[in-house]
């Protein structure tokens, strides 16, 4: 039972193993909550689940803290509050449960913490005396900076040299910094900035700056060093080199011992993202698509390597669950039956090649299918127990297949169910009245029935 994990500092596969197996501890930066998360934000917490779900099989469920933060401070959210009008509060907590409701309709578990970097400013400005008396930061006029240079190893996760930096941020050197590559830790509060972004310090009022939130997040909830710090590639610089920097300085420890991230989701072959105006929000897709289909979709590529995100890519999705589904359903009454298969397992662990685990469970589906045209109840039950087993590692096939085919949960079908066997009664006693209202009835809630010569069946439409 190896896991092996790409860890972006060493830019390898590596052994995973936790400081104490008993409390596996994983922290991945979350949204930042001021509007309608897009597919491309639904890849870290859909590849993190995958990975949480892992090490929850092989360490168990309550060895692994996941810890995915809310980031409910930042200058864009600000920019939101300004121009609505709103508090910050309430858009943040808008966007917040508009996020937890997206992910979980992508079959992503809760995160076992759920830190708000409002809640936890007071130990930033902690971590932050630490690094003035440490003299790893200075006040400026604008705000409380950290010296790159001060850290001999700045830049060592992304590789980055200090004059790569310099080099371009020659053209906004900024008096109020000794190195234009040194960043903020404190912002001191602009006029027109409103109330509710401010906060009192021992240098000024303002707000922190967004990397001192994760760092003063993680250490509290998960120590000081961290098993896995995860996020989107695009966090490798200046994020978390810059969460380094600040951890490692005031605590005088490694700050995680596996650094993950994933790659893009594009569209149109460049970056999915807000800037570029190339993006379609996960609220709008889960409208067309059940959840597991964009997870499966998801999945279907490597983590680290970009996805192209397309309706082909949906469409081959749905007609790959419809046909586990419909092999799930043939081998569904065989109940009891022995998990023997490891295909799945064997792939996660090996970097999370999840394009891997997806072909095996395809080719289980087709070993229920086998088993249910022998009629081989022994294979059939095995099948059953392999493929729901694969299912709860990969978040997919959560549903019942009944509930798959006919959309909606089973209590729902079970009282559709109900009206279109009423409405055959009624036909049968001939009481039309009774048994147009009943078709009324169903259609009102977009179910059509349809008679045939064996009876009547219904779909959504
Ligand atoms: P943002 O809203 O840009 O701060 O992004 C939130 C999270 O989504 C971060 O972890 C990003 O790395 C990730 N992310 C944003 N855009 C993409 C994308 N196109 N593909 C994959 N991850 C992304
Ligand atoms: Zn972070």
């Amino acid at each position: 039972m190896t896991i092996r994990l790409y860890d972006t500092a060493v830019r390898k596969k590596r052994v995973f193993q936790p400081q104490d197996p008993a409390r596996v501890t994983m922290y991945v930066c979350g949204p930042t909550v001021y509007n309608y998360a897009h597919i491309g934000n639904a890849r870290p917490p859909i590849v993190f689940d995958v990975l949480r779900r892992l090490l929850m099989r092989v360490y168990g469920d309550d060895a692994v803290i996941y810890a995915r933060n809310i980031t409910d401070i930042e200058d864009k959210i600000i920019k939101a509050s300004l121009e609505s009008g709103q508090p910050i509060a309430e858009i943040t907590k808008k966007f917040a449960a508009i996020y937890n409701a997206d992910t979980s309709a992508l079959n992503v578990l809760p995160p076992s913490i759920e830190p708000w970097a409002t809640d936890h400013v007071g130990e930033m400005i902690e971590i932050i005396e630490k690094l003035v008396r440490k003299s790893y930061a200075y006040v400026g006029k604008e705000g409380v900076w950290f010296s790159v240079n001060s850290m001999p190893d700045y830049g060592k996760l992304s590789g980055r040299k200090l004059e790569d930096n310099e080099a371009g941020a020659r053209v906004a050197v900024d008096d109020d910094k000794r190195d234009p590559a040194d960043f903020a830790l404190w912002k001191f509060a602009k006029e027109g900035e409103p109330e509710d972004a401010i906060w009192d310090s021992p240098w000024g009022r303002g707000r922190p700056g967004w990397h001192i939130e994760c760092s003063a997040m993680a250490a509290k909830h998960l120590g000081k060093t961290i098993d896995i710090h995860g996020g989107g590639i695009d966090l490798q610089f200046p994020h978390h080199e810059n969460e380094i920097a600040q951890s490692e300085c005031a605590h005088g420890e490694i700050m995680a011992n596996y650094w993950m991230h994933n790659g893009f989701l594009d569209m149109g072959g460049e970056k999915m993202s807000k800037s570029l105006g190339n993006v379609v929000l996960v609220h709008e897709l889960l409208e067309q698509w059940h959840g597991e289909v964009l997870r499966f979709a998801m999945l279907s590529g490597h983590y680290r390597a970009p996805l192209d995100w397309t309706e082909g890519l949906l469409k081959q999705a749905k007609t790959t669950l419809d046909r586990i589904y419909g092999a799930l359903r043939r081998v569904w009454e065989a109940e009891g039956g022995r998990i023997d298969d490891r295909g799945i397992f064997d792939a996660l662990c090996d970097d999370l090649n999840t394009p891997e685990a997806l072909a095996s469970l395809s080719r289980i589906a087709g070993e229920a299918n086998m088993a249910a045209d022998k009629g081989d109840a022994d294979a059939m039950a095995t099948a059953r127990a392999n493929l729901l087993d694969a299912g709860e590692l990969l978040g997919l096939l959560t549903l019942t297949p009944k509930a798959w085919e006919q959309g909606g949960d089973d209590d729902g079908n079970d009282r559709i169910d109900a009206l279109v066997q009423a409405r055959i009664d009624a036909r049968a006693a001939k009481d039309w009245a009774e048994a147009d209202r009943i078709r009324d009835e169903l259609a009102a809630k977009g179910i059509e029935i349809m008679d045939g010569a064996g009876g009547s069946t219904w779909r959504r439409v």
